[in-house]
């Protein structure tokens, strides 16, 4: 694990990354792509005496705590394909019943595979007041989301498009979602909770974050931290292009404060390798926390300033010492991305120019862009000039609009666009950007988008 912190770090420095562009060569997207993976490869890490982590077994990780006459899990991945692969190893270790089950926060890939782990005995299934409130987005919008979700995770990827999901593996067993599920028995209140399972001691603290319904736990005398999904070795995904409804950015900075706090000997993240040692661990815990509320700072003192989403989300960067830490690096969240999420989460769509009160609907607008440019056939030359300049995101906007035109060439304009997005994608090393580009340049390659584009 140094030595993929090492790496990494070279390459960081290398890369000359500033925080909020992701996108570098194509070689070095790869080789940090490459880098990451190491974080997530399959097998079980001892992290203390009696806590075992197994981590790929499918996208997060699984805890197994061994007590006198018990086991307790945290987490259960996805489903009870991936569960009874990782129940298996752990019995290697111990094969003592299980007494309980700890459910961090309710996301699909931590709750899904409990019945996998669970024999003959009825473990306490542990889980908070809200739990089952992680989305808070109106269901009316499924069927969008879902097709989000399989760009952002690449999940119709070919095995050479495919790399990993920045915090996961690709090509993980999903048929079986949910499949092993079991509903939570014993309601840990908002004011947390301290007691004794199998004779190990344990505490449960409420920890709002990645979910509104997270918790995190803390075994005091290993001194070891399970973080759930608010710590995992990446810029945390504080927004989700897949889509999601605000998650509480303040609510999640504090909650990692906290457990910075508790100075643990390691951290378990909910994705990715632990870190060990106590200064590693606290300091990656209290780095998390001051990065996360940097960006929320820096993002309300913009909006104060009366700046938009589209500029902030260009200016609001990492402050310089965190810019180079292995697990701030943005193969999962992004920095613009935060911004703009922060932005709507506060003040909702509206980015206070009148200008923006009522833009022109797309046709027109590309009406006027082609007339601008001196007519239909110089704007499609400049779209193509910018494809062949590499100028991707340029030649992005420019096909959009190519493609409202009535005299435009769409089929061109289709063209430009595939490219350009596999240009993109090709220098792009935060994942879910990296996949979502790919996945919809296959889709409008093969028709599936003839109609809409978006
Ligand atoms: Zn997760």
């Amino acid at each position: 694990m140094k030595r993929l912190i090492a790496t990494l770090c070279l390459l960081v420095t290398a890369a000359g990354i500033a925080s909020g562009q992701t996108q570098v060569e194509p070689d070095m997207a790869l080789q940090m792509l490459n880098a990451q993976q190491q974080q997530f490869e399959k097998g079980v890490v001892k992290v203390a005496d009696n806590v075992y982590t197994a981590i790929g077994f499918h996208g997060a990780n699984t805890t197994m705590i061994v007590g006198t006459d018990g086991v307790i899990i945290v987490d259960t991945l996805f489903g009870p394909t991936s569960a009874a692969q990782a129940a298996d190893a752990f019995r290697q270790y111990s094969d003592k019943p299980v007494k309980a089950i700890i459910y961090t926060h309710s996301h699909g890939d931590h709750i899904g595979g409990a019945s996998a782990f669970v024999g003959e005995e009825k473990p306490d299934i542990y889980g908070t007041e809200t739990f089952g409130s992680a989305e808070g987005v109106n269901n009316a919008v499924d069927p969008v989301k879902a097709k989000r979700n399989v760009r952002q995770f690449g999940r119709n990827l070919s095995s050479s498009e495919m790399t990993n999901r920045g915090v996961a593996p690709a090509g993980t067993e999903d048929s079986d979602r949910g499949k092993g599920f079991l509903p939570p028995t014993v309601t840990v209140p908002s004011s947390g909770l301290k007691t004794t399972i199998a004779g190990v001691d344990i505490e449960f603290h409420i920890g709002p974050g990645e979910t509104d319904d997270a918790m995190f736990i803390w075994l005091p005398k290993a001194k070891v931290l399970l973080a759930g999904d608010n710590f995992y070795s990446s810029f945390p995904n504080l927004y989700a292009i897949r889509g999601t409804a605000y998650r509480d950015v303040l609510n999640w900075s504090e909650s990692v404060g906290k457990m910075a706090a508790l100075e643990p000997h390691v951290v378990i993240p909910g994705h990715t390798m632990p870190i060990q040692g106590q200064e590693a661990a606290t300091t990656a815990l209290q780095d998390y926390s001051e990065a996360i509320r940097s960006v929320y700072d820096q993002t309300v003192r913009g909006i104060n300033a009366g700046k938009g989403p589209d500029q902030l989300a260009h200016e609001v960067k990492l402050p310089k010492h965190l810019r180079e830490k292995p697990y701030l690096i943005e193969f999962y969240g992004t920095v613009p991305h935060a911004v703009r999420a922060i932005y709507s989460g506060l003040l909702g769509w509206y980015d206070g120019n009148p200008t923006t009160l009522s833009p022109m609907e797309p046709r027109l607008k590309a009406r006027k862009i082609a007339e601008l440019a001196g007519g239909t056939q110089k704007l499609t030359e400049r779209m193509n000039a910018a494809l062949a300049e590499q100028d991707y995101q340029w030649a992005l906007e420019l096909s959009d609009h190519v493609k409202w035109l009535d005299d435009g060439d769409k089929e061109l304009a289709r063209k430009v666009k595939i490219e350009a997005l596999r240009g993109l994608a090709a220098r792009e090393y935060n994942a879910p950007n990296r996949n979502y580009y790919l996945s919809y340049a296959n889709e409008l390659e093969s028709g599936a988008l003839s109609d809409l584009w978006f």
